[in-house]
């Protein structure tokens, strides 16, 4: 895929792109951040546009070369991780490895190696490599992916360059998940609660979020000043960990913003399939009531990211939340 498909790491592509424009590309790359957050993509791509035989400083995706790095059978790439059954990557493997990258290629201007996770490299492997980081055989390219660049030996750090991937967006990682064929309303719940990764973004339960969700919508509705004792068994009930409630925090945001849709007049909302009780969230109080109830749940969103006392933070929202209904 060209370079233009990877979102949320503009600075990176730009320093990527512009290496290979000037034929200055490094042996050896470190690519580190939290797994799911793009560095695998940008690893095949830098590979893909070095191959690509119409463009020079992209994928065209459509050569030959490109074709076979997207469909993961290109002869010269070798992807290099642990076995099935062991925990780490072994240094037969990475002889293996520097043996194969020193044959010449089958048709690409030169071999690539992605290591991955490169912190399961054994002591004795990890050392094995220090001479091929610093002069690939046959002029290789070699990537080195890592969750955390401070567990890799000191002597492998300083013979790659260091290229940092932060985490993606929630609004990055919604287009990931629409691209990716996800209902939107799965996805805007999804989001919030990846942490950045489309690989946890994709592992969220979706079943139990569908649960969680009618749990916490049933609570909302029931909340009414009258009865005081709903609000604070709400938020006993909901109220958890500080995770847990970012994660109840977010999909109440979700329901709100689409009460604020609705109340202004526009029909698209993401909760689609729970359209009544968003409904009835839109009616249960003033339009600028449910848009101050918005910043409300903004500003407790805040509070307990600074680390706020969870049930507290809930039971102040709640009240005001009875509070401010009909
Ligand atoms: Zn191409």
């Amino acid at each position: 895929m060209p370079f233009a498909d990877i979102l949320g790491h503009a600075r990176i592509v730009d320093v990527l792109q512009r290496s290979l424009r000037s034929g200055k590309t490094a042996h050896s790359y470190l690519f580190e951040g939290v797994p799911g957050s793009g560095r695998k993509k940008t690893a095949l791509t830098l590979i893909q546009a070095l191959f690509c035989s119409t463009q020079p400083d992209d994928a065209c995706g459509i050569c030959g070369s490109c074709r076979k790095v997207e469909g993961g059978n290109h002869p010269d790439i070798h992807l290099i991780a642990p076995l099935p059954d062991k925990r780490d990557i072994s240094i037969e493997q990475l002889r293996e490895m520097q043996h194969v990258l020193s044959l010449r290629p089958y048709e690409a201007p030169r071999k690539a190696c992605i290591i991955d996770p490169a912190e399961r490299m054994s002591v004795s492997a990890a050392n094995s490599l220090l001479k091929t980081l610093e002069e690939p055989p046959g002029n290789a390219l070699i990537i080195l992916l890592t969750e955390n660049a401070g567990m890799l030996l000191p002597t492998v750090r300083s013979r790659c360059q260091l290229i940092p991937f932060a985490p993606l967006s929630p609004e990055h990682i919604l287009t990931l998940l629409e691209r990716n064929g996800m209902a939107p309303e799965t996805a805007a719940l999804v989001a919030p609660m990846s942490g950045g990764s489309m690989q946890r973004a994709m592992e969220l339960d979706n079943e139990s979020l569908t649960l969680r969700r009618q749990a916490v919508l049933t609570s909302i509705g029931k909340m009414t000043i009258h009865q005081i004792a709903t609000v604070f068994d709400a938020s006993e009930q909901l109220s958890g960990n500080r995770d847990a409630t970012l994660e109840l925090l977010d999909m109440l945001l979700s329901f709100f913003r689409d009460a604020v849709h609705l109340g202004a007049g526009s029909g698209d909302i993401v909760n689609r399939s729970v359209r009544p009780a968003i409904e009835s969230i839109a009616a249960n109080r003033s339009f600028p009531g449910n848009l101050e109830l918005l910043e409300r749940i903004y500003e407790t969103r805040r509070a307990v990211q600074r680390n706020a006392n969870t049930k507290l933070a809930l039971d102040n929202l709640f009240m005001t939340m009875a509070v401010s209904g009909r």
